[in-house]
């Protein structure tokens, strides 16, 4: 093929790109929209609408509201064209969600299965997902299967290098793949939930997350991307000392942000389930729960301020106990905050993430789907 032709097979793809790109922007457009917005000819921009159309990319239903005139065709991507599994290992069970091309959650469920670093166990979640995957009849749509687990990955996402809370150090993303037949990709449930609040926030620039989840996990963003680190642990904020004389930590530690802020932690101090916690909290059941809340309220306030002194940038909380936060928990930490802080921050850069446990899962899908975005 000589240059010539190379150049327009290229200028049709960019072409392509451009309008599909657009229209998923737009969630819903015209084609006059279209023409005026990318400055395209209308004959190109109707080409690469039959085009997109075709492949079964795009959709034409409904007209929009008229003044006067020919009513215009609502024009919309196809966002079931492809899905994305999501897997989230826990020490005691898996989540499993499925999502479309917009990281719209379609499906999210919780099975129960202690963790082994054994082959039955890999050969387990992989039967499971497999059933999932043809109850649903995902099969010809399925992008990929991304699964994010606790403990830090190698920086090539292969395996897990540090995994002390399951007992999952070495455990490689072969494991699972080797008995499903689909693309499969491993990262750390923290990066993965970190992935969502990014996906959810566009216009954010940097951010600290904090994951609420049973363990605790965070992550640092900046310029709109997440922080991995040499060796993969940038924002495993878990581990920061706030009491050298504090409870022992899982990493052999004394006093880390573990030990006080997470769900774990919560339900250790207080003996009841977070369901039941908070039920009994919010009604005033037990005068005991009230000082609890606020003591964590208290050590993630510490946590919060001091981070902020290194990133400042809005403060996202996500993961299991997020959903469970209300208005007087913002005001209360806020408060805590700002107290003698030279720098206060503002309520509005307190983020709650509305995922809960489910949001390593549901951020660890949207792996496949940015990468299918990208490659139209
Ligand atoms: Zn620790």
């Amino acid at each position: 093929m000589n240059e010539k032709g190379l150049t327009t097979i290229n200028l049709k793809q960019i072409n392509r790109a451009k309008v599909y790109r657009y229209i998923y922007k737009k969630k819903v457009t015209s084609k006059q929209q279209i023409v005026q917005d990318l400055q395209m000819g209308l004959s190109t921009v109707s080409q690469n609408l039959a085009i997109l159309e075709e492949e079964g990319l795009i959709e034409r239903n409904g007209y929009f509201d008229s003044t006067g005139g020919r009513k215009a065709q609502a024009i919309r991507i196809v966002s079931s064209f492809k899905i994305s599994i999501g897997i989230g290992i826990l020490k005691n069970m898996f989540h499993i969600t499925s999502v479309d091309l917009y990281g719209n959650t379609l499906f999210a469920d919780t099975i129960s299965l202690p963790y082994s670093n054994k082959p039955s166990y890999y050969e387990q979640v992989a039967k499971e997902i497999q059933e999932f995957i043809i109850a649903n009849h995902y099969e010809d749509k399925l992008l990929g299967v991304s699964i994010a687990t606790q403990g830090i990955t190698s920086p090539d996402n292969t395996m897990v290098t540090y995994g002390n809370i399951m007992g999952n150090t070495g455990m490689r993303l072969e494991d699972f793949s080797k008995h499903l037949p689909y693309p499969c990709h491993l990262e750390h449930d923290s990066k993965s939930a970190a992935c969502l609040e990014l996906w959810n926030h566009q216009d954010l620039d940097s951010a600290v997350v904090f994951l609420l989840n049973r363990n605790l996990g965070g992550a640092v963003i900046t310029n709109h991307n997440i922080q991995q680190g040499d060796s993969m642990h940038s924002g495993a904020i878990e581990h920061i000392c706030i009491n050298p004389d504090g409870p022992l930590c899982y990493c052999g530690n004394r006093g880390c942000l573990e030990t006080y802020c997470s769900a774990n932690a919560l339900e250790d101090a207080s003996g009841l389930a977070i369901k039941d916690f908070f039920s009994q909290l919010r009604v005033g059941a037990d005068p005991r729960l009230l000082p609890l809340w606020e003591d964590y309220l208290n050590h993630l306030s510490f946590a919060i301020k001091n981070l902020n002194m290194v990133i400042d940038a809005p403060i996202i909380i996500s993961g299991y106990l997020a959903p469970y936060f209300i208005d007087e928990d913002i005001d209360y930490l806020i408060k805590q905050i700002n107290s003698a802080s030279p720098f206060p921050l503002e309520r509005s850069n307190i983020l709650i993430g509305v995922h809960g446990q489910y949001a390593p899962a549901i951020g660890a899908s949207l792996f496949y789907i940015q990468q299918f975005i990208d490659s139209i």
